[in-house]
Order: structure tokens, then sequence, then C-alpha cells
């Protein structure tokens, strides 16, 4: 069986609307699914409704509430994932309604500062990518490349949006220990996404997870996208160190060669404890039948 606790749609930066999403999932034989949108649950109560009206693909996959909450951490922007929580929990409602709010200042701000630079029309044009989805900078990217101000979505990045560029704008986000504090309310698991992209030092890194230890965050990703070996027996220690539990996902955006498709095989991490047990009924006949 294949799971994937960390996947994207249209109701963020995401290419797949949540059905068609589904559908690839099933087509590939994910099990387990959680879709984790930025900022917004919208993606998997969408998809929720969609699996109440296609029972062919409900009899084979079980999706778990899941988004990916912006915060900040020692001047640095950082995701959480939350999943199997309460949508219509008041702690959530009121997280995600102030990651709205911090998510349009954040976006006029990318706005103006690349209209400072001469790319005119850049909230307009911008917005009109996201349509519905939540605004963020991969929308800005993709209208500097519709505009032809650069050549491709990368460049975007690594020229003004990436970290520490003109639109890596971070000082909305609220703290990591109040997003972990609402995942918890709301009966969740907090899982710490993709710990190894922020590039802190060991050190930091440490300081990081004793922090989001503290705050009640219960899991780490040992794989998100691409991932190579000698960091998966990284974080694994970690993890081991922490007392935390793992969750793995694709990242899954969009096809093309930076994100895997959605589904990874269910990982065999005793005696490390996987998120995903908590939703299998038959864990225990699952687990042995699983390969590495
Ligand atoms: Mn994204
Ligand atoms: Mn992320
Ligand atoms: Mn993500």
């Amino acid at each position: 069986m294949l799971i994937d606790f960390h996947t994207h749609t249209s109701a963020s930066d995401g290419a797949l609307s949540p059905l068609e999403l589904l559908k690839l999932a099933r087509a590939r034989g994910v099990g387990m699914l959680a879709i984790t949108d930025h900022d917004t649950v919208q993606g998997y109560l969408s998809a929720a409704r969609e699996l109440d009206r296609h029972a062919s693909i409900q009899s084979d996959l079980l999706l778990v509430p899941g988004v990916e909450l912006s915060c900040r951490w020692s001047a640095t922007t950082v995701h959480i994932v939350g999943l199997g929580f309460d949508c219509s929990h008041d702690a959530m409602l009121s997280g995600l309604s102030t990651l709205a709010v911090a998510r349009k200042e954040r976006s006029e701000t990318i706005a103006s500062r690349l209209e400072k630079l001469g790319f005119a029309g850049a909230l307009s044009g911008a917005s009109v990518l996201a349509g519905d989805g939540q605004l963020g900078r991969p929308h800005f990217a993709d209208w500097m490349v519709a505009e032809g101000h650069v050549k491709d979505h990368a460049t975007a990045f690594d020229r003004f949006l990436g970290q520490g560029k003109t639109g890596d704008v971070k000082a909305y986000w609220p703290e990591l220990k109040q997003v972990v504090s609402w995942i918890v309310a709301a009966g969740g698991v907090a899982v710490l996404a993709h710990p190894l992209k922020y590039r802190f030092t060991r050190m930091k890194l440490r300081r990081m997870l004793t922090d989001f230890v503290a705050a009640g965050g219960g899991a780490i990703e040992l794989t998100s996208g691409r991932q190579g070996l000698e960091q998966i027996t990284q974080l694994r220690r970690l993890a081991a160190e922490f007392k935390l539990e793992v969750s793995v996902g694709s990242d899954y955006h969009r096809d093309g060669a930076y994100f895997p498709p959605p589904g990874i095989e269910l990982p065999k991490v005793k005696p490390l404890t996987g998120v995903w047990e908590r939703w299998l009924p038959q864990s225990h006949a699952l687990m042995r039948g699983a390969t590495a």
C-alpha cells in the first residue's frame, strides 16, 4: 500500500483540483492520503465532499484531514503540517483566519516590492493565476514567467522570491508555538514539514525541535519530496532522540522533475512510530505485509 501525508491541490498552489488529485492517488494505489494545502482546509473539505459522491474511490482510499500551516521560528518561515484534526474546531478556524489575513498582507507587500523593482501589475496578475486558491509566491513566480520577466519558475525564486530575496516576506506569520497549539487543540498531530529544507546547522535544528516538542509538536517528516538515504538516516536519529513520530509525503504540487508523484511505499520505521498507525484499523497485518 502507498501512503502520502503531504500533497497540494488548486486550493493552494497545486495544479490539480481536489477530485483530480483523488483520482490520481487512487490510480497509483494510494490507500491513505492527506491533502495539505497551504493555510487552508478547503482542498481537504472539497475532496471529502467528492469522496462522498464517488463511492468507488472511497472504498480504497482513506482521506485524512490535513493542512500545511506557515509560521515563524527564529526569523525563518517554517511549515507545520497538521493531520487528523477537527476542521470545525474554534482554535483551527480562528488560526486559519489569522493566517488568511497574514497571507493577504504578505501578498500585498510582495507585490509592492516587486512593483518598486518595475514589475507593474504583480498583485492583480498573480491573483488571477491563484483563482480561488490561496495566493502565494508560486503565483507571483508564474505571473513573472507569463509576463516574460523571467525565463522560468526557478529563476523567479532564485532572483526575486526565494529565501532572503526581495519577495521573501515572513514577518506576518504567527509563531511556531501558536500554530502547533491550534493543531493540538483541534485534536490533530503537528508534523514538522521537511526539517532539512531550512538549511539550519545541526545545533539550530535541534533548538527548533526542542521548541517544537515543548509546543506540543508530535512528528517530523522522514521523507518529503525527494530525499537521500543519508538525510533519512539523520531524520530517523532526530525522531528517536526527540521521541517524535514520523510522517512521509511527496509534497506533490504538479507533475515534473521537482516533485515525485503522490504515494510512498508504506515504510518500515520500527522502533519509531509512523503517524499513519493511528489510522490503520488493521495496522499490524498491514505493517507485517509492508516492504521496506
Ligand atoms: Mn507550495
Ligand atoms: Mn512546505
Ligand atoms: Mn508542501
